[in-house]
């Protein structure tokens, strides 16, 4: 069986931080504000992926009050929410996104990106798309005060065989022998 998650994230631009998407750094002359590295395309799949997980949101992963994933690359959350759905029989499948920025110009910074984000997530880079969206200059994001991103995680179960699988089998051919040899037996006659 698959299962699919929803991710979205927004971050405030603020000037003089650096510009981090899909672990990646653009040269801009703003950045997101945030606790981590604020890598909004990170923190979508990341929450896309734990909500097929069934495992909840970044926000309980990785609480922004806790001083241990302070101004940290957000691909360390991508590893450990990787590690989190492999402890439970889960792996990722495709991963879908779109960025939505007025600038800086996202397309030539894709294979980097899908490079960086395959590394971390432990997939083939195929297994990524990424997508850019201006807000044709409406809104905050199209003013240039904010940036956001979306995305759609698809992970399967490993199918793994029960415990006791082989006994259970040893079990169904016993019990077939048995029968075949019961009706093979002549039959008494009446
Ligand atoms: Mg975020």
């Amino acid at each position: 069986m698959t299962r699919t998650g929803v991710g979205y994230d927004l971050h405030r631009l603020a000037e003089g931080r650096k510009l981090i998407i899909g672990g990646i750094e653009l040269p801009f002359e703003k950045g997101p504000v945030g606790h981590s590295d604020g890598d909004v395309l990170s923190h979508c799949i990341c929450d896309a992926l734990l909500g097929a997980g069934g495992l909840g949101d970044i926000g309980s992963h990785f609480p922004d009050t806790d001083p241990e994933w302070k101004g940290v690359s957000s691909l360390i959350f991508l590893e450990h929410t990787r590690k989190l759905l492999n402890a439970r029989g889960l792996f990722i499948v495709y991963v879908d996104a779109v960025v939505v920025t007025e600038k800086p110009k996202l397309g030539p910074h894709f294979p980097a990106m899908r490079a960086a984000l395959a590394r971390a997530l432990g997939i083939p880079l195929e297994r990524i798309n990424l997508k850019a969206k201006t807000n044709e200059g409406v809104d905050a994001i199209g003013r240039g005060e904010a940036l956001a991103a979306y995305a759609v995680a698809t992970i399967g179960e490993a199918i793994k065989p029960a415990a006791n699988a082989r006994e259970r089998i040893r079990q169904i051919e016993k019990k077939a022998q048995r029968k075949l040899r019961s009706s093979s037996r002549p039959r008494k006659r009446p």
